[in-house]
């Protein structure tokens, strides 16, 4: 039995190469190969870098959909279901929208695949498909290890993808996580963990744990970061500010390894912030406090921001983006808003009605990067100011500013990955530009989105 997954693209222009900066190795599809038999043959194509050979021979297609890749998803499905294959679709989007996904699948799977895909495999072989499978969050399965030879010969970034922890404490208004995975938060097996970390032969790669708040629960956390120390390893992963009020754990974190965190800053507006619900530190002072205090710890911050509030300014794109280049900041992200569906922030807009189309992520006339609904500023200007604070921030003057923060540059690992990251990224925001969902070269006379 042959069953091929595949890893959507968001979109595609005909004749042009993928954003490189999103090609990281899909997690999701190293876990679902080790959790088929192993009497069956798993294939696996990733769309962002490879073109998928249709008509090779495959029993089952399944593809992970989210929201971004929902278009170009239905596209793929569309292409097997011509030529009989049947489609499974999982992952976020079919989690949260399984009316819509359902249209474009045989058999959807809500939840985590990890306690009920040996059962979608044996309904198959037994001819006895339903339609709707659901699996339980927050749920590793027994002890799994992803199966990462599913990568080999693709070029994927040179950062290994780990995961210790799923679900998040807090519930900011535009995130998903929450209502995804239904406000649990649960850990890996910390020897599973660790186990997973020797077999991964190659020690010098950087190694970023996906967790959404790897510092959530401290408890855990200072065990797990305690057991990573023998390991020697590098890594970065996402945390939250409050890790500035703990001197001991960002410590340990170093001691473990830790090159550098994510941290979701999103606005320097208090009133911004108080509407995300996501009012931890109170004002500019407070936060600038919190970054020298992780900087001396010797911790490099790539740090995100959110912008299309309500209490946004037209001089705030220029005020975060001093504030970034002020604070030396290894990374940052010039986010627009986007409602995600199932988020307070979609549901919100779409009682105000503000939203401006419905299902942004199917719409022709939708590309990536613009705003979807009415915002306070005009959209398209939010959309330039964010290319614009972006391409200054990852300027030559900047990152010759930004190196004068020790701690960028004091790293073997980290100051190679500082020089290259800084154009990877100055280079594709052109590239980010308009860009489509779904691809645009396509065939889809028939499919109904
Ligand atoms: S944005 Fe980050 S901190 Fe907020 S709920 Fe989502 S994962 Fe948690």
């Amino acid at each position: 039995m042959k069953i091929t997954m595949i890893h959507p693209s968001i979109g595609k222009i005909p004749g042009q190469k993928y954003i490189r900066a999103w090609q990281m190795e899909p997690l999701p599809v190293a876990q679902i190969a080790s959790l088929t038999p192993k009497d069956i043959d798993f294939i696996f194509w990733d769309d962002r870098m490879e073109e998928i050979p249709y008509d090779k021979p495959t029993d089952l297609m399944i593809i992970s959909v989210e929201t971004y890749t929902a278009k170009r998803a239905y596209q793929i499905a569309w292409e097997y279901k011509k030529r009989n294959v049947k489609v499974v679709m999982g992952g976020f989007h079919t989690t949260l929208c399984p009316d819509e996904v359902s249209q474009h699948a045989d058999v959807i799977l809500i939840g985590e695949a990890e306690n009920v895909w040996e059962n979608i495999i044996l309904d198959f072989k037994n001819n006895k498909l339903k339609q709707k499978y659901y699996g339980t969050v927050c749920d590793f399965g027994n002890n799994i290890i992803p199966d990462r030879t599913v990568y080999e010969g693709k070029n994927y970034l040179k950062i290994t993808l780990l995961e210790s922890g799923r679900g998040c404490r807090f519930k900011c208004e535009f995130c998903s996580i929450h209502n995804f995975f239904k406000g649990e938060h649960n850990f890996r097996k910390i020897e599973t963990v660790v186990k997973e970390i020797k077999q991964l032969k190659s020690k010098k790669r950087l190694y970023f744990f996906v967790d959404d708040n790897i510092v959530a629960n401290q408890e855990y956390a200072i065990k797990l970061f305690t057991a990573l120390i023998p390991l020697k390893i590098n890594w970065v992963g996402q945390a939250d500010i409050t890790i500035a009020r703990n001197t001991e754990l960002m410590k340990l974190m170093v001691k473990s390894g830790c090159k550098g965190v994510l941290i979701g800053f999103e606005s320097l507006s208090s009133e911004n912030l108080k509407v995300m619900k996501k009012n931890i530190l109170s004002g500019v002072e407070e936060i600038e406090k919190a970054i020298k205090l992780i900087h001396k710890m010797g911790l490099r911050i790539y740090a995100t921001f959110l912008f299309g509030y309500d209490h946004d300014k037209l001089e705030d794109f220029d005020l975060v983006l001093k504030f970034c280049i002020r604070n030396k900041l290894f990374m940052v992200g010039f986010n627009h808003l986007t409602p995600f569906p199932g988020t307070q922030l979609y549901k919100r807009l779409e009682q105000e009605n503000k939203l401006r189309y419905q299902k942004w992520w199917l719409n022709e006339n939708y590309t990536y990067g613009q705003i979807p609904f009415a915002s306070k500023i005009d959209p398209d200007i939010i959309e330039n100011e964010c290319r614009r604070i972006r391409r200054k921030f990852y300027g030559t003057k900047s990152l010759l500013y930004r190196m004068t923060n020790i701690t960028n540059i004091n790293s073997v690992v980290m100051f190679p990955m500082y020089l290259s990251i800084n154009s990877l990224l100055r280079k594709d925001t052109l590239q980010r530009k308009k860009f489509p969902l779904g691809d645009l070269g396509f065939d889809d006379a028939g499919l109904e989105y």
